[in-house]
């Protein structure tokens, strides 16, 4: 075990309650936002591989400081950009940001960089290659405020950020071998509402290394992985032998590769959840809900 009891202890039962789950289309946000879901824990999709968690309370954005394409992957749409600059809708109250690695479909520094010096309050927690690209666009920030934080958690330490309504445990997980060994990558284990939902970043398909980060010890309600883990080979016995009773959320997934891959899935693994468009939400709890209006 070399997670600090990061479920805590003090739910007997926990482990048995049913994971329930539903996917809203974006046609609800409206009502989605002014009027909290009757659920423990939603997630938004933003770009790419960010998200949005949150417990109607806390909000924590995992790979979201994205908005523009990268390479094959996708940015914000047009009409969710002015919502990033204004921390607005899915962008607003904040409280804390994570970034799993340097790769620029994952964080983008310089719009990283406006958006926590807009906020007051949100908070910033990364690793050293994060931060450093981030001190290239915003460098007094990120070197004098006290809402941004450096950590390089090595295996087996991994480092506890406490929230008042969530707690997040970050740890080490690989990118990879060869030109990916040098990238730290980081991965994100938000507990909240009950709840547990783990953001894997980028981490290779090496079923080792999460034996190695000790996920095989722990309880995950949910996990977002790239939808490449769904594929034939490691990746998919990665969620078998890790995942096998966690919801699942593929993202990650080239806007030009979407209608194949979701044609994919839904044969392959049709209760994966694909949230398609950004604002997509995919609600779970630990009891059943009436799905609302
Ligand atoms: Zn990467």
């Amino acid at each position: 075990m070399q997670f600090k009891d990061p479920m805590g202890t003090d739910r007997p039962g926990f482990r048995t309650r049913m994971l329930w789950q539903y996917v809203l289309p974006a046609a609800l946000l409206l009502w989605g936002f002014t009027s909290p879901l009757q659920a423990d824990i939603t997630l938004t999709q933003l770009a790419n591989a960010g998200i949005l968690v949150s417990d109607g309370e806390t909000r924590i954005i995992i790979d979201g400081m994205v908005v523009e394409p990268y390479a094959v992957y996708g940015g914000l749409p047009s009409d969710v950009i002015p919502m990033f600059e204004q921390l607005s809708g899915p962008f607003a109250d904040i409280d804390l940001v994570l970034v799993s690695h340097r790769h620029h479909e994952h964080n983008q520094p310089r719009y990283a960089c406006r958006f926590l010096q807009q906020s007051l309050v949100t908070r910033f927690v990364s690793s050293p290659q994060v931060n450093g690209l981030m001190r290239e666009k915003c460098r007094t920030f990120m070197t004098s405020s006290p809402r941004v934080q450096e950590i390089n958690p090595p295996y087996g330490e991994p480092h506890i950020i406490e929230l008042p309504g969530a707690r997040v445990t970050v740890f080490p997980l690989s990118h990879g071998a060869r030109k990916y060994a040098g990238i730290q990558n980081f991965g994100q284990l938000v507990e909240m509402g009950g709840m547990t939902v783990l953001h894997i970043g980028d981490a290779a398909m090496n079923p080792e290394d999460f034996a190695r980060a000790g996920l095989d010890q722990i309880k995950i309600d949910v996990v977002v992985a790239s939808f490449r883990f769904f594929q034939p080979g490691p990746g998919s016995e990665i969620m078998t032998r890790f995942f096998s009773n966690s919801g699942k959320v593929a993202m990650h997934i080239p806007p030009g590769e979407m209608d194949e891959v979701r044609a994919y899935m839904s044969e392959q693994f049709p209760r994966v959840i694909i949230l398609k468009d950004t604002l997509d939400q995919a609600a779970f709890g630990l009891t059943p809900q009436p799905a609302g209006k």
